[in-house]
């Protein structure tokens, strides 16, 4: 059986996720899976495919969703259930198109992560949709780049 989905060279960011046939909106495409690390951990460990759990825990990405793109208009989401971290579909996905989910980061962290989804309405920096809003009023004062 031909798999859902591949990695493949992606103009966001070197490497992404495709998918190989077409999807149904509100699907559990695949999971996020990995090894639980503690906060410190995480930290120390410098990897660029952590998934922050929750407070206490962070995943570190072994399989191929790790490689799942960031978008301001993505095409996926992530739903944390049981202890289990699934990619949904937000709609329907077209064979060839990149798999892309919000990775929600706050308004610190998005500093050091520029977004290059080429989405309309990309706000330049990885965030998580609630603090566009007060992006667009730090940059109004010229308090953000
Ligand atoms: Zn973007």
């Amino acid at each position: 059986m031909k798999k859902k989905i591949r990695v493949g060279r992606s103009g966001i960011h070197h490497r992404g996720v495709f998918a190989q046939a077409d999807l149904p909106k509100d699907e559990r495409i695949v999971a996020y899976t990995g090894r639980l690390l503690t906060k410190a951990q995480a930290e120390r460990s410098r990897s660029l495919y952590l998934f922050e759990l929750n407070r206490k825990y962070d995943v570190i990405g072994l399989n191929i969703a790790r490689y799942i793109n960031h978008s301001c208009r993505p095409n996926c989401e992530t739903e944390v259930t049981g202890g289990k971290i699934w990619i949904r579909s937000l709609r329907k996905i077209k064979a060839g198109e990149e798999l892309t989910y919000n990775y929600h980061y706050d308004l610190e962290e998005s500093k050091e992560f520029p977004c290059r989804c080429g989405q309309e309405g990309c706000v330049g920096v990885i965030l998580a949709p609630q603090h566009w809003k007060k992006l667009r009023r730090l940059r109004a004062r010229g308090e953000r780049p």
